[in-house]
């Protein structure tokens, strides 16, 4: 079989090592004679594996006491109605800063429940400044999408909400740096990118914020249900847990997220400054909000004829989902924690490659 690299936004690429390991235990789960994934949630080898999964995310992410890890289903999409259920209760009315498609997925969904006002509008492509006052005080929570899949932006920056909770969708960037977990209030994030297979959805969240969703709001959609039974109140998704226990395992193997961080702005770096110096693409993103996990470049000339030569020439060298999202065109590679070095500097050399042939 010829390599691949994977360059997918979701699913994407997980760590060699880790599918090696779920591989020699996938029949016989630590001499059970039984696969993970036909487990009992119940038993013993079970609760093992996702209170070590609670352990490490804890420790990778340095989470305060005083917030609850809930690993649930439903993915991120499922978030943006539990983050209205469960939050927009007092004044019933939250601030959304929109900065990409997802953010106004997130957004519609909220304004089906209360007043919801976007905040900085028309920055698709950007990230605004913002600052204290650019927040209703009466709001119940701000949400932001802290790095943009489809745009390529990332926050550097997390806004000052006051007192008002901030609540964050981190789907394509947790995990990828440190970050300050007590700015919070609540963070979500889907698991298939930087996590393990999708099927998962992690929430961190504060306590004051649990058990506050009046008594019409279905039980699932409770953050109060799956915090009271250690996100054991239903089958919990016990393969894809599994699986991201050991990517946390592989993550402080690698020496945690400063490590992480150092490696992923390398590989950003040595992409980004290819697409500056590039005679026929280039990055569309501002560099200050140039994200670490997504880049998305076109044809300098808009044309989509070269980028179709561009994207085949990639296939047959073992480049997958190059492809730009649907809704932007282009290209947009997606290079998570698993990309390893070497994928990026392959694809580097392509584009190089792919020049040189169309200026001769
Ligand atoms: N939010 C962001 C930032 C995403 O990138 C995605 C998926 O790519 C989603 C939400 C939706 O996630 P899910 O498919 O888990 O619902």
């Amino acid at each position: 079989m010829k390599p691949v690299y994977n360059f997918s936004a979701g699913p994407s690429t997980l760590p060699a090592d880790v599918l090696r390991q779920v591989q020699a235990e996938l029949i016989n789960y630590s001499e059970s004679g039984m696969s993970v994934m036909e487990l009992s949630h119940r038993s013993n080898l079970f609760e093992a594996i996702i209170n070590e999964a609670e352990l490490l995310i804890r420790e990778l992410l340095s989470i305060p006491d005083n917030y609850k890890v809930l690993f649930l289903q439903g993915g991120a999409s499922q978030q943006f109605a539990m983050v209205p259920l469960n939050l927009l209760i007092g004044s019933k009315q939250a601030d959304y800063v929109l900065t990409g498609s997802w953010s106004k997925k997130a957004y519609n969904e909220a304004k089906k429940y209360g007043e919801v006002r976007i905040v900085g509008e028309d920055t698709i492509n950007q990230i605004p400044k913002l600052t204290i006052d650019s927040f209703n005080p009466e709001a119940d929570y701000v949400h932001i999408t802290t790095n943009n899949t489809i745009e390529g932006t990332t926050f550097y920056q997390i806004p000052d909400t006051g007192d008002v909770p901030l609540v964050a969708d981190m789907s394509s960037n947790i995990l990828s740096t440190p970050i300050d977990v007590s700015k919070f209030g609540l963070i979500y994030a889907g698991a298939q990118k930087n996590i393990g297979p999708a099927g998962m959805t992690l929430v961190i969240i504060r306590d004051d914020l649990i058990g506050q969703a009046p008594q019409s709001v279905p039980t699932m959609l409770d953050y109060q249900t799956h915090a009271t039974a250690d996100s054991l109140y239903n089958t919990p998704p016990t393969f894809s847990i599994y699986v991201a226990k050991l990517v946390f395992e592989w993550l402080k193997g690698l020496g945690g997220l400063t490590e992480m961080e150092a490696l992923n702005k390398h590989k950003a770096e040595l992409l980004y400054n290819k697409l500056d110096q590039s005679l026929l693409f280039k990055s569309p993103i501002d560099k200050q909000d140039r994200s670490l996990m997504n880049v998305p470049f076109v044809s300098k000339a808009g044309d989509e004829a070269l980028e179709a030569a561009f994207l085949e020439g990639a296939k047959e060298r073992g480049f997958e989902n190059l492809k730009g999202h649907r809704s932007v065109g282009g290209m947009r590679a997606s290079i998570y924690n698993a990309m390893p070095y070497e994928g990026v500097l392959a694809l580097v050399n392509y584009i190089t490659e792919f020049e040189q042939n169309q200026i001769i």
